[in-house]
């Protein structure tokens, strides 16, 4: 069954990397029947993720490892984890903040769109710096430093390619001695499949990966990796909680031992829930990921882009492939530049539209739309839409001539 006899969807030859809005990865049969696996069966949901966070742990070199609704949900619940800590009495509040530490340090390069999953919790994001190079405006750790007060909940490091700013191990001295939190969201820092362990080496004390991106798990999960007690945290207020004290599962560690006065009723995670078919699905795509062969992968890549390339050279555009540049990109990508008269950045705009409206719909990158460019990323490509995608470029280009 095809999504378009089940809802008359068209569906989208996608050479626009791992989007959310497109549906990420298109799952491997492998995934698929884990999900469905999973699907078929009940389970204690709690035990499903403390064995799925044990294989998280490993795989990143962590303490602690929990399956999230994603990379973003995993900001929002390590977020109030760092507010929470242990106490019921603060996780039954928030995301009301009064009287807690509620404040995440935020360097303005990485004030993001995906910051606002920060500030989903109740934590109020106090952005530093500048951004930028000196001159014009760089970030430095002694301002990160002067914005640590008793409210410090956290400071937050986003991975991209933003200049200027304080770095990760700077960023970890500056956490480690004032005793605060370093969140790290790596959601989309992967390939390379070292960075699943690298970030945690560097010292954070938690990190965030999409498992629909490159992991190629399903779109509806995410890593959380890093301490224990904030794994905790993340757990009790993420799990469901309708429990009596006397029959709870984890009486024995946290009533038993007193570590906690009673459980903590739903918490601010609950409408973020995971399903046991996502963690089945999260773990084997990360296993199938592990185990992928990175240079036949690079290989295919590349072969995905010189096929749509070889449509284009009688197009009013100039084509450049572009190399894995780390940090920056995994993957190789090729930059569509429009040679048509007139704004080229318009031009542009109406080639990403023209081929997803026109005929059978090509999603293609709009990142370098500034330049007058757009891009075709491999990552979710199927090696068999390459020459569709190339024709169906070509033909719009022609339109635009
Ligand atoms: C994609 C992305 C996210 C969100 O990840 P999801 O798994 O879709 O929730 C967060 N931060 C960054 C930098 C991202 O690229």
């Amino acid at each position: 069954m095809s999504l378009k006899e089940l809802l008359g969807v068209e569906p989208v030859i996608n050479g626009a990397g791992t989007l959310t809005r497109l549906g990420g990865m298109p799952l491997d049969e492998e995934v698929l029947d884990a999900m469905a696996a999973a699907g078929r069966e009940n389970a204690r949901i709690e035990d499903v993720q403390a064995a799925a966070g044990k294989y998280l742990a490993d795989v990143c070199g962590a303490e602690a490892g929990y399956v999230t609704a994603g990379a973003a949900a995993g900001l929002t619940v390590g977020a109030a984890a760092c507010m929470a800590g242990l106490s019921p009495a603060a996780m039954d509040q928030l995301p009301d903040t009064t009287g807690l530490k509620d404040e995440i340090i935020v360097q303005r390069a990485h004030v993001t769109a995906y910051s606002h999953a920060l500030r989903v919790s109740g934590a109020k994001l106090i952005d530093v710096g500048y951004v930028g190079y000196p001159g014009q405006g760089i970030t430095w750790g002694w301002q990160v430093e002067a914005a640590i007060t008793e409210r410090t909940a956290a400071i937050f490091y986003s991975v991209g390619s933003a200049k200027g700013i304080v770095e990760l191990p700077e960023l970890v001295e500056i956490g480690r001695r004032h005793n605060v939190p370093l969140i790290v969201d790596a959601a989309a820092a992967l390939p390379p499949k070292s960075n699943l362990k690298y970030f945690i080496e560097q010292g954070a004390d938690l990190v965030t990966f999409s498992g629909g991106k490159a992991i190629g798990g399903p779109q509806a999960s995410g890593i959380l990796v890093g301490r224990k007690d904030l794994i905790e945290s993340v757990a009790l207020q993420h799990q469901d909680m309708d429990v009596y004290p006397e029959t709870w599962t984890w009486r024995s560690d946290y009533i038993d031992t007193n570590k906690l006065p009673g459980p903590p009723h739903h918490g601010l995670g609950r409408p973020m829930k995971v399903g046991k078919e996502e963690i089945a699905g999260l773990v084997v795509a990360l296993r199938r990921f592990l185990d992928a062969d990175d240079e036949k992968e690079l290989q295919r890549q590349r072969d995905v882009l010189l096929t749509i390339a070889d449509h284009l050279t009688d197009c009013p555009a100039r084509v450049e492939m572009e190399e894995p540049a780390l940090p920056g990109p995994g993957y190789p990508v090729l930059k569509i530049y429009l040679e048509t008269s007139g704004d080229t950045r318009k031009a542009a705009a109406d080639l990403v539209n023209g081929l997803m409206d026109n005929g059978r719909p090509v999603a293609v990158s709009q990142g370098p739309m500034w330049d007058g460019a757009v891009a075709v990323l491999p990552t979710a490509l199927k090696t068999s839409d390459a020459a569709v995608a190339g024709r169906r470029i070509a033909e719009e280009l022609d339109r635009l001539r």
